[in-house]
C-alpha cells in the first residue's frame, strides 16, 4: 500500500479530473490525502480520500480579485502562490514529515504542492488539467500587451516573494522554475497526445491519459424535441449578463431547445423574460446535458472541451483568456468547432447554424471521442502514479 498526497487549487476545473483518479487509488487499497478547500470537501470525501482543509491559509481575496487573477494577471497569481506556500508551510511540513508519503501529486497551478515536494524531498508528479505547457507551447499563449506590461511592472514584487520563499527553505531559482516544468518532471495530462499541441516537444515522462471523467447516468431532457444547444461559461468567469442576454436574443422562440447554465452567482431573474424554448439554471449536470446536445457554446475551459468531445459534440468556441484561446484554437484547427469573434446575437446564430448544419464538425468531434477515450483516463493516471512510486 502506498501513501499519496494530492494538492489542488480551489477550482472545479482543476479538481474534477483528479476525483476519478483518487477514487481508483483508494479502491485499490492505497491511502490518499487531499489538501484542498471546503467547497470541495464533500466531493473529495465521497471518493474515500482524507480531506484536509487549506481554507484558513489562503490569503483573503475578494471574488473580483480572484477572477482578475485567474488566467489574466499572472504576476498577481505568483504573489498569491508565494503567500499561500508560506502560510501553509508549518502545518503541511509538520503533517507530511509525520505521514511520510510516497509521492505528492499537485495540480499544475497549485505551485505550493510542488514547492512542498521539493523542500521535503518527496517525489513529485504534476497533474495538468489544461494542455501541457513548456517553452514551445508558451508561444501559443500570445499574452496581451497589457498582461506583459503588468508582469514587467510587478517583477520587483515577484522577486521579493522569491526571496521570502528562499528564507523559508524553498530553493527556488526563479519564478519561471516554479511555473514551468522540464522534461524530467513526471506529468499527467488529461488530454490525448493527438489533441495536445506540439506533443512531440514533450518527453515520455508526460503521460497523456485523456479525460478523467465519470460519465453521467442521468437523463436531463425526458423528451428531446428538436436540436439542443447547451451554453456555459464554466465555473469561474461566468458572470456575464450581456453574453447571456445576447444568447436569449439570438435563440428566443427558435427551433432549438436551449439549455443555459449561468453559474451559481448569476441572478437569473435579472436576465429578463426567459423564452419558452430555454431552460436556464445556475448549475446543471453537464455530462448529462452534453449527452443530448447538438452544439455547445463554450468558454473553452479544458474540462468542458474534453467533456464535449467525450460525447462527440461540436462546439462554438468563445474563449475568455489566453489559456482558453489555445484550447479553442486547437479545436478549430481540428475542425470540431468554430470560433466566435464577438458574441453578438447575429454571430451566435450563424456560428450555431454552421456547426449544426455542416456534418463534418460532428464527425470530426466524434473522431476525437475515440481517440480521447482510448487514452486510458483515470485508470491509466493511477497506474502512472504507482509506476513513479515503483509499485505496480
Ligand atoms: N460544470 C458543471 N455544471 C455546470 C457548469 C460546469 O458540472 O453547470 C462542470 C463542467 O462539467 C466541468 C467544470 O465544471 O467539469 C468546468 O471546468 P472547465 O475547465 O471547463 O472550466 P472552468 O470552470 O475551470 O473555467
Amino acid at each position: 500500500m502506498s501513501k499519496i498526497v494530492f494538492f489542488s487549487i480551489p477550482a472545479y476545473g482543476h479538481t474534477n479530473p483528479t476525483l476519478p483518479v483518487v477514487s481508483e487509488l483508494v479502491s485499490s487499497g492505497h491511502q490518499v490525502w487531499y489538501y484542498s478547500f471546503h467547497e470541495f470537501q464533500e466531493k473529495i470525501e465521497s471518493t474515500g480520500t482524507t480531506f484536509i482543509s487549506c481554507d484558513e491559509f489562503l490569503p483573503p481575496i475578494s471574488e473580483e480579485e480572484l477572477n482578475r487573477k485567474v488566467g489574466k494577471d499572472f504576476a498577481a497569481l505568483i504573489e498569491m502562490v508565494a503567500d499561500t506556500t508560506i502560510a501553509l508551510d508549518e502545518k503541511v511540513c509538520t503533517e507530511l514529515r509525520a505521514f511520510q508519503p510516497d509521492c505528492i501529486v499537485s495540480d499544475s497551478l497549485c505551485f505550493w504542492g510542488k514547492l512542498f515536494a521539493k523542500k521535503l524531498e518527496i517525489p513529485y508528479i504534476c497533474s495538468t488539467t489544461s494542455f501541457a505547457f513548456n517553452k514551445h507551447t508558451a508561444k501559443l499563449m500570445k499574452r496581451s500587451i497589457n498582461e506583459i506590461f503588468k508582469m514587467i511592472v510587478a517583477m520587483p514584487r515577484i522577486n521579493k516573494k522569491m526571496e521570502m520563499l528562499r528564507s523559508h527553505g524553498y530553493e527556488v531559482e526563479s519564478f519561471i522554475s516554479i511555473v514551468q516544468n522540464d522534461n524530467e518532471t513526471d506529468t499527467i495530462v488529461y488530454t490525448s497526445e493527438k489533441f495536445q499541441p506540439m506533443a512531440e516537444t514533450f518527453s515520455n515522462r508526460y503521460a497523456f491519459v485523456g479525460p478523467s471523467i465519470w460519465s453521467s447516468s442521468e437523463i436531463f431532457l425526458e423528451e428531446k424535441n428538436g436540436k439542443v444547444i447547451y451554453i456555459s461559461l464554466g465555473t469561474v468567469l461566468n458572470q456575464n449578463k450581456d453574453f447571456y442576454q445576447n444568447c436569449i436574443e439570438a435563440f428566443a422562440d427558435s427551433e432549438y431547445v436551449v439549455v443555459m447554465s449561468v453559474g451559481e452567482k448569476t441572478d437569473i431573474t435579472l436576465l429578463g423574460q426567459i423564452p419558452k424554448n430555454f431552460i436556464v439554471k445556475n448549475r446543471v449536470d453537464q455530462m448529462a446535458v452534453l449527452k443530448q446536445t447538438d452544439a455547445f457554446i463554450t468558454h473553452c475551459g479544458m474540462n468542458s472541451v474534453n467533456e464535449s468531445l467525450y460525447y462527440g459534440v461540436p462546439m462554438v468556441l468563445f474563449p475568455l483568456h489566453s489559456e482558453q484561446r489555445v484550447v479553442a484554437n486547437r479545436v478549430a484547427e481540428l475542425k470540431a468547432g468554430v470560433l466566435l469573434k464577438r458574441s453578438t446575437p447575429k454571430n451566435l446564430k450563424k456560428a450555431v447554424a454552421d456547426v449544426i448544419g455542416d456534418r463534418k464538425y460532428r464527425e470530426n468531434a466524434q473522431q476525437l471521442t475515440e481517440n480521447l477515450r482510448g487514452a486510458g483516463g483515470a485508470v491509466r493516471a493511477a497506474k502512472v502514479i504507482l509506476q513513479v512510486i515503483g509499485e505496480r
